[in-house]
Order: structure tokens, then C-alpha cells, then sequence
């Protein structure tokens, strides 16, 4: 079996250290189906030098040329949609279908990004001496260092690499090893793109070693981090050490409210899809949903209408609704969370139980579970599973959920299910989260929308969107007097 490489200076490079990583399929754990090479810190600093000597070329070009590189590389990743969906399906279990939709998405973010290289990059600016030319400009960084998760193992990296790329920056990119070798076909891309050397450099290994090696090399000017929020704040103290930029996307308990009022079914529905869509593995899943007494029962009926219809099994097959969770790693922790939820008093209204048997081949299958009478105290209430495990907690009203809903640490996305307008209103300005959904599922929104979230989830500045400009620029103020 051959192994999949490191791409440095426009190369793909063997490493020095012949150390490998091997990628399992978690719907088969007997299936080994590639090796990725793991980079040393020396590769890395090679990468990280090759990007510096890109950097002086790549930020004389036009941003509009600078983005017809992005609309080449979405032509040629919607090409292979099904090639890069299948593998990144085998490496971490999402489900075919869902990685077809997260492959059209990042061909959206690179087109909208490409786009983005014909918007202003500055401002004449009025000055009190008529003989002074005052403006400013948006200048590129230098290089970034991008380090992504394996959950979104294409749009989270494309969403960093296209607004990096665009704005005049190159790019050094380490990956979660797990999705090593969707990495290594999104650098294909790229180079199949015309990117010019360096431009966009590859390193695979752990984040111990790999990725810690850049956060530290003293020649990156930012580094743009999705992860949990351990290694972001290992990653937060480090950046301010060296006085470099950071942008940290992290961890979420994400809450929906359901009120009396609401249409239950459509709650019910949404509510299921939010907590068990890509098997729970998202940092804007809905884990935890608080509803009002009154309609607590009729509630927790639709929900277990709705989760009885999931069907569990190999994210390859199209008629399944559930893939398994990612790792061997994955399936500890979520598993020791639902123990703990048992443990500590909480009903267990629906699953629960790992999958086994000859239909699951010893993969790393869980039931989608829901737990009902959950107190915010239980660990299930205040801590990120990252697994199909959703929590329901019965209110009094509104003010209850509220509170309850802003009772935790974090702040990513939060759903209200109403048709009141005054409660709508209400809920979009006092939930502290970074994105709010009225009647919809917890998550993200379109790669025109800021997507980000407020408190220990993110570090304030947004990514997608014209708010991706304010992390890969910095203002250079221009003063001609004639
Ligand atoms: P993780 O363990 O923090 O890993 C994320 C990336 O950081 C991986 O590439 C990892 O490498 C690397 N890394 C680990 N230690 C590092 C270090 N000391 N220095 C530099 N890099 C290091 O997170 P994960 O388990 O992969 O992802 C799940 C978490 O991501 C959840 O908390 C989830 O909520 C969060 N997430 C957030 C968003 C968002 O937009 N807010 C989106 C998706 C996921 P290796 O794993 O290869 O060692």
C-alpha cells in the first residue's frame, strides 16, 4: 500500500522520520485502507520556509487573480465529489451523503472567496490638511498556519485556505492525522489549480509534535485553529507569547427551547436532526433541549417518534441515517458519557447501547440516545459529548429556559421553537451564543454568514463571510502629503 505525502514547496515529499499514521475505517475496524506519512519539525520548518519565499511572490498578484485560482480549484472539487466523499466517509464514518453536501459546500466557500478578491481593500479617508492623501489598506499577514479537526475534514480547512489564499497569505496546513488522507486530495486540488509552489504547503503528523511546531516557528504570522478548547487555549497562550494572531473556533453545548406554542412536530423533527445529523459530531449539535412542562410528554413522544425512524450502520450505504462515531477514541468517551448519565439519575428514554454483531463488523456503533429528566448539574448537561446523545430537561416557561440555556460555559448556537415574535426577539438578543436559529436546528449558516460563537467558544474574531477579512488582513494607514 502506498503511502500519501507530505506536500512542501510544491512537492510531494517523503519524511525523513518513516514513521506513518494508519486510517482504519470506523464502520470496519479490521479495514485498513491508507497510510499518511508523519512529518518531523525539521519538514515542518522546510514547509513553513517554502511559504515565506511563496509569500513575496503570491502577494504582488491581484486579488481578483488570486481568487480565479479558488474557482479552478471548486471546478475541480466538485469533479471529484464522490472520489473525496467516499474516502473521507472511510476515514471518519460521516455518512456518503453528508460529505457529498460538505464537498458542494466547500465549492461554494472557495467560489464565494474567489468572489471576495474583487471587494474594496481600503478606504480614502478624510484628512484636515488638504494637502494630505489619507487612506488605508487591507495588506495579507504573511504565513498562516491553519490546523483543522476531522469532523469537517473538507469545509472547515477550505473555509480557513480560501479567505487565507485570496487576501494575499500562504498557507502551511496540518490536518487531524485521522483525516490525513482527505487532506492530501484537497492539496492535490489545489495543486491540479496551478497554485503556485509553496503557495499551500502540507504536514501530517500529530498536533503534539506537528502541530505544535507550528504554532511555535517564529516565521508564522497566525495561526487559525478549529478544535476543542484544550488545545485552544495551549494554542491562545503560545500565539500571545510570540505576539502572533490567532482565531480559535471551539467546543459547543449547543441548547434549543421549545415552548407550548410551537409546532411540535417540526420541533421534534428538527430537534433529532440537530442532536444525531453526522452522528452527533458537530460542534453546533443540539445536545441539550428544554422544554416547557406542559407539553414535556407529548414532547418526549415525538421525539422517540422521530429517533425510532434512525437507522444505524455503515455511512457507505444510502439507506442509512446514521453512521458510526470516529474513533475507537470517540467511542470511549462517548460511551462513558452515557454511563455517567445513568449514573447520575437521568432517564434513559431511548438507546444507550453500543452495536454489535456481524451487520456492524465491530465498528465503533452507538445507538442515538436521548436522556429525559436531566438537571443542568448532571456532567451530560455541562460537558461536549461529540456523540448522538441528547439531553431534555423540563421548564416551567421561558425565563426558565432561557437561564438554563446560558448556563454553561460555552456559546456557539443556540434554537428558540415558537410562533412568538416578542419570545423570537427576545431569545436573538439575550442568548449568548454567536448564532441564533428561530425554528430551525442549531448550527452554522450559509458561507456568506459570519459563523462563529461568543464565551469559551470562539475567540471572537468570525470566520466565512466579509468577516473572514478582519483575521487574514491587517490595516496599513497611508499618509501622502504632495
Ligand atoms: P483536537 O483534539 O483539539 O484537534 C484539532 C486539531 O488540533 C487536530 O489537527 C489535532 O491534531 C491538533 N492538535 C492537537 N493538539 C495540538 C497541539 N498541542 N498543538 C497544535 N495542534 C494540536 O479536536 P478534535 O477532537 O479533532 O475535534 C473535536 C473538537 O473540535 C470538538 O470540541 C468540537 O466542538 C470542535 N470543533 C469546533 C468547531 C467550530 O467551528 N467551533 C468545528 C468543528 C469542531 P491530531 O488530532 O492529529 O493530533
Amino acid at each position: 500500500m502506498m503511502d500519501y505525502l507530505n506536500y512542501i514547496g510544491g512537492k510531494w515529499t517523503e519524511s525523513k522520520s518513516r514513521e506513518t499514521y494508519k486510517h482504519y475505517n470506523p464502520a470496519n475496524p479490521s479495514e485498513c485502507f491508507g497510510t499518511t506519512v508523519v512529518a518531523t519539525v525539521e519538514e515542518v520548518d522546510s514547509a513553513v520556509i517554502h511559504a515565506k519565499q511563496a509569500f513575496l511572490q503570491w502577494k504582488q498578484l491581484s486579488p481578483v487573480t488570486r481568487g480565479e485560482f479558488l474557482r479552478k480549484a471548486a471546478d475541480l472539487l466538485e469533479q471529484q465529489t464522490e472520489e473525496i466523499a467516499k474516502i473521507a466517509t472511510k476515514e471518519m464514518g460521516k455518512r456518503f451523503v453528508e460529505m457529498k453536501g460538505e464537498v458542494a459546500r466547500a465549492a461554494m466557500i472557495l467560489r464565494y472567496f474567489a468572489q471576495e478578491g474583487m471587494r474594496k481593500m481600503g478606504e480614502l479617508l478624510p484628512s484636515v490638511n488638504p494637502q494630505n492623501t489619507l487612506y488605508s489598506l487591507r495588506v495579507p499577514l504573511g504565513v498562516v498556519s491553519v490546523i483543522t479537526p476531522w469532523n469537517f475534514p473538507v469545509a472547515i480547512p477550505i473555509w480557513k485556505i480560501a479567505p487565507a489564499l485570496v487576501y494575499g497569505n500562504t498557507v502551511v496546513w496540518k490536518p487531524a492525522q485521522e483525516s490525513g488522507i482527505t487532506a492530501v486530495k484537497i492539496a492535490e486540488v489545489f495543486e491540479r489549480a496551478g497554485l503556485p509552489e509553496g503557495v499551500l504547503n502540507l504536514v501530517m503528523g500529530s498536533g503534539a509534535t506537528v502541530g505544535n511546531a507550528l504554532v511555535e516557528h517564529p516565521n508564522t504570522a497566525a495561526v487559525t485553529f478549529t478544535g476543542s478548547n484544550q488545545v485552544g487555549r495551549e494554542i491562545a497562550s503560545k500565539a500571545v507569547a510570540q505576539n502572533k494572531k490567532f482565531q480559535l473556533e471551539l467546543g459547543g453545548k449547543n441548547p434549543a427551547v421549545v415552548l407550548a406554542d410551537a409546532d411540535l412536530d417540526l420541533a421534534a423533527k428538527l430537534t433529532i436532526e440537530g442532536a444525531m445529523k453526522q452522528t452527533g459530531q458537530r460542534c453546533t449539535a443540539t445536545s441539550r433541549v428544554y422544554v416547557e412542562q406542559s407539553i414535556y410528554d407529548t414532547f418526549v413522544d415525538k421525539l422517540l417518534t422521530e429517533v425510532k425512524q434512525i437507522k444505524v450502520g455503515d455511512g457507505l450505504d444510502e439507506t442509512v441515517n446514521m453512521g458510526p462515531v470516529a474513533s475507537k477514541n470517540q467511542f470511549d468517551t462517548v460511551s462513558s458519557y452515557i454511563a455517567k448519565g445513568v449514573e447520575e439519575g437521568a432517564q434513559l428514554l431511548f438507546g444507550g447501547q453500543c452495536l454489535e454483531g456481524p451487520t456492524f463488523n465491530g465498528g465503533y456503533f452507538i445507538e442515538p440516545t436521548i436522556f429525559g429528566q436531566v438537571t443542568n448539574e448532571m456532567t451530560i448537561a455541562r460537558e461536549e459529548i461529540f456523540g448522538p446523545v441528547l439531553a431534555v430537561v423540563k421548564v416551567a416557561d421561558y425565563s426558565e429556559a432561557l437561564a438554563k440555556a446560558n448556563d454553561t460555559m460555552y456559546g456557539l448556537s443556540a434554537s428558540l421553537f415558537t410562533t412568538s415574535l416578542d419570545k423570537a426577539f427576545h431569545f436573538i438578543e439575550n442568548s449568548e451564543v454567536g448564532m441564533v436559529q428561530i425554528n430551525g436546528e442549531t448550527g452554522g449558516a450559509e458561507p456568506q454568514a459570519p459563523f462563529g460563537g461568543m464565551k469559551e467558544s470562539s475567540s471572537g474574531t468570525r470566520e466565512q463571510g466579509q468577516a473572514a477579512v478582519e483575521f487574514f488582513t491587517a490595516y496599513k494607514t497611508v499618509s501622502i502629503t504632495s
